[in-house]
């Protein structure tokens, strides 16, 4: 195969040379363009030759179609444990994955094969404000292991694009249900009232059901469906903040400094992805077009058209660490600051906490019984008082008969 493999014709000119200086410049979050690293000099992002602004790609004929590659010199490395493939700078060299932190990383070929970025949103929250948030989210953590906190200062937080496909689609839903409407009759039935049988009436609910049909038009625009291998699911999709009305053109400079992940999704699975999240949309529009009081048995069939997807980086900062062998991820939204975490439970403070809560309770409940007590003693005659002091001896008794109510003292 004679695959374009998108390698630049000159590397220099992908690597971003600085006009002033012939330093490399990198994309710079807080400026939002890019910077030289040596003399500061500033430019805006250069754009990708031939790029039109954003558009939709067509579904089928788009596949065939797209542009390969990332359009920048790269060295892509796996992770043999999560399995992400994320592409850094070429002179960067990584001992662990971005992604969990494993020392398992190999070099691989990068692969021409895979769909150009077509837009990107640009990193916005900058390094060091990523870097704040994972440290005051570490300090705030309860119940976590304290060596938590000392170890995972150490480790390094990364900007990483992560590879996401958006999906915009006319959807024409045809449903068939049956609608129920609620009505009441009275009804009368006998009651034994002591021991009289009495005759009572009541309202009953029915439902009277009848068929309902009906279609709606409905278009979706940008459903995203994360196509990282290296965040899980879950955590992917609890990032939710994510603008994409502020998608530009892709253009290879604004991943000069940055990583950037192959997506692990494929974009025919995304597709059958991104259908169910519509599917699933259309049931509950179509369900609550029913009206009635009740619907049961709904069946929506969803016909798409005009399908077009892009594929898409979105920015997120990642800090990667292990705890006893086990990966765990921070992550802020590089585009809004917003902030996901995972970490490790400490159950020896969990458990110390449990321990010293029942210790409170325990200490509460015995002052409050002591009290009860205390109180009961006082409303007793003082005789029983003393009738039930073991330590009381004789001499005491007879001190106190001297010191005046000798009747009271007296046993029985
Ligand atoms: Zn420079
Ligand atoms: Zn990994």
């Amino acid at each position: 195969m004679t695959q374009q493999t998108q390698q630049p014709a000159n590397p220099q000119a992908q690597q971003f040379q600085c006009p002033q200086c012939g330093g490399a410049m990198v994309y710079d979050a807080g400026l939002g363009g890019m910077k030289c690293k040596y003399c500061k000099h500033q430019m805006a992002v250069p754009a990708q030759p031939g790029a039109s602004g954003p558009r939709e790609i067509p579904l089928a004929e788009g596949y065939q179609r797209a542009p390969r590659g990332l359009g920048v010199a790269t060295i892509k490395f796996q992770c043999k444990e999560c399995g992400a493939s994320v592409n850094t700078a070429p002179n960067e060299r990584t001992a662990s994955c971005t992604y969990c932190a494993s020392h398992s990383v190999i070099e691989v070929p990068p692969d021409p094969n895979l769909i150009q970025p077509e837009n990107l949103v640009p990193f916005r929250v900058a390094r060091e404000v990523a870097v704040t948030s994972f440290k005051s989210w570490l300090a705030d953590l309860w119940f976590r292991p304290s060596k938590l906190k000392t170890m995972a200062e150490l480790e390094q937080v990364f900007g990483v694009y992560v590879p996401y496909w958006t999906f915009d689609s006319q959807v024409f839903s045809r449903w068939h249900a049956e609608r129920g409407w609620y009505y009441y009759v009275t009804e009368t039935y006998q009651d034994n009232e002591n021991g009289e049988w009495v005759t009572k009436t009541r309202e009953v609910r029915h439902t009277r059901w009848e068929p309902a049909s009906g279609q709606r038009q409905d278009f979706f625009d940008d459903v995203l469906v994360c196509a990282s291998k290296g965040l899980p699911e879950k955590l992917a999709d609890s990032l939710t903040s994510f603008d994409t009305k502020q998608l530009v053109p892709y253009a290879p400079g604004y991943l000069a400094g940055w990583r950037a992940e192959s997506y692990a999704v494929d974009l025919p699975v995304a597709w059958t992805k991104a259908q169910s999240t519509i599917q699933s949309t259309q049931q509950s529009r179509c369900h609550s077009d029913v009206g009635g009081d009740e619907v049961r048995g709904l069946q929506v069939q969803n016909q798409y058209s005009g399908e077009t997807f892009k594929h898409v980086l979105l920015p997120v900062y990642v800090a990667a660490y292990r705890f006893d062998g086990k990966p765990y991820r921070f992550l802020v939204n590089g585009q809004t600051g917003e902030v996901q975490g995972e970490a490790p439970y400490s159950w020896v403070k969990i458990t110390l906490l449990v321990l010293a809560i029942l210790a409170v309770i325990g200490v509460i409940a015995a002052i409050v019984i002591s009290r009860q007590e205390d109180s009961a003693l006082r409303h007793l005659p003082t005789s029983s008082v003393f009738a039930s002091n073991t330590q009381s001896s004789r001499e005491s008794m007879m001190a106190l008969r001297l010191g005046g109510d000798s009747v009271r003292l007296s046993r029985g």
